[in-house]
């Protein structure tokens, strides 16, 4: 028998693999050998591969072999050599389509598909998606507004049937009606929607002029739609029904309404908080003042202390967001940001140099934090 290869090596995974990384190093790889993804040369290829994998992870994670596994290697659950069970042989590579059942499932189970009347395969229709930019105020308080979104009604011509007035749909020759064929692809056979009639089960040899056989016809439609205050970027908000109309009768999908919430010009949205900067003038910030900072659709006001520093933030209790699941707003934090003046005049500049000396006889009690800052220095150069 030839050398076989170390289940972990196969899977990539180290020794103490959890369970859970066995899955998906199995689950990746059994992606990327996938039939539909290997055609022509690859197929037999990437079938040996898949194989492989599989077996590796049908014996890691099984507790039981995989400890006799790590203890014996592949003596231990070889099929071959007497104590694994009657699979995964090389010949014995039944089973797949309930392995992929199990772990594609998830990725390729996306056409939920049932079966309606008479066989045919229903489809529920697609899900739209409708990007809505709303300004930071409209996020905040809520907005009622209109959009225009695609719908579909039964072409009046034909009344839905697709066909041309006076004739009649057929029963699809490729499926005889049943809306799906069975096709072989590498190793597996696979149902698919009839390619020739779309699962519809009948084709249309005179196709209604008035919708190209479809039956029906995209239109618009207006939808009145209400954005909850407190909404914020990235939020969906979902319109049942609102979507694609289903196929063979299935049910139409869903509208998403997906909320971007423009650039402020003054506030930065952090949660419920809202956060401003706030220019306030050197000699403001030294005297102390009140100064008026805006609110979301107001104003207010704030109390600066004398000796305000730069980058001192003020929090207005409450005047933030009420966010969609909260209780309460949040608040707003203005940022004060002190402004050396510039453009100065003569007189000015003269003024500033006499206040200038004034603080430098005053030594370091003008300036709070300059002699921590001189000690920090010192210390750096001792
Ligand atoms: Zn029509
Ligand atoms: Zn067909």
């Amino acid at each position: 028998m030839a050398t076989k290869r170390d289940y972990y090596d196969i899977l990539g995974v180290p020794k103490n693999a959890s369970d859970d990384d066995i899955k998906k190093a199995y689950r990746k790889l059994a992606m990327k050998y996938h039939p539909d993804r290997n055609q022509g040369d690859e197929a037999k290829k990437a079938e040996d591969k898949f194989k492989e994998a599989k077996e590796a992870y049908e014996m890691l994670s099984d507790p039981q072999k995989r400890a006799a596994y790590d203890q014996f290697g592949h003596a231990g659950v070889d099929p071959n050599m007497g104590m694994g069970r009657g699979g995964p042989g090389p010949e014995g590579f039944g089973g797949f389509a309930e392995a992929f059942g199990d772990i594609f499932g998830d990725i390729f189970g996306g056409a939920a598909g049932g079966r309606g009347r008479g066989g045919q395969q229903v489809y529920r229709g697609s899900d739209l998606s409708y990007a809505m930019e709303i300004t930071l105020e409209e996020a905040a308080f809520g907005k009622e507004t209109q959009i225009r979104v695609p719908s579909w009604e039964t072409c009046d011509t034909c009344h839905g049937s697709g066909a041309k007035p006076g004739t009649s749909a057929k029963t699809c020759p490729t499926c005889n009606g049943a809306g799906t064929v069975h096709l072989r692809q590498g190793f597996f056979s696979i149902q698919q929607t009839c390619p020739h009639c779309h699962g519809s089960g009948k084709i249309i040899p005179d196709p209604c002029t008035s919708c190209s056989g479809a039956g029906k016809i995209k239109k618009q439609k207006t939808l009145e739609v209400k954005i909850p205050a407190g909404i914020n970027e990235g939020m969906r908000i979902r319109s049942a029904g609102n979507g694609e109309p289903g196929t063979n009768g299935g049910p139409p999908g869903d509208l998403y309404i997906e909320i971007r919430v423009r650039q402020h010009e003054i506030f930065e949205r952090d949660g419920d908080d809202l956060h401003c900067t706030v220019p306030v003038g050197l000699t403001t910030a030294a005297l102390g003042g009140t100064i008026e900072v805006p609110t979301l659709g107001a104003r207010a006001e704030i109390e600066l202390p004398e000796g305000t520093q730069h980058g001192k933030t003020f929090r207005l209790r409450g005047k933030g967001i009420k966010g969609l699941r909260s209780s309460y707003p949040g608040d707003l934090y203005c940022h004060v940001s002190v402004e050396t003046p510039v453009k100065l005049t003569e007189h000015q500049r003269k003024l500033l140099k006499e206040l200038d000396e004034s603080f430098r006889k005053g030594g370091e009690r003008h300036s709070p934090n300059a002699k921590s800052w001189t000690d920090r220095v010192k210390d750096l150069f001792k």
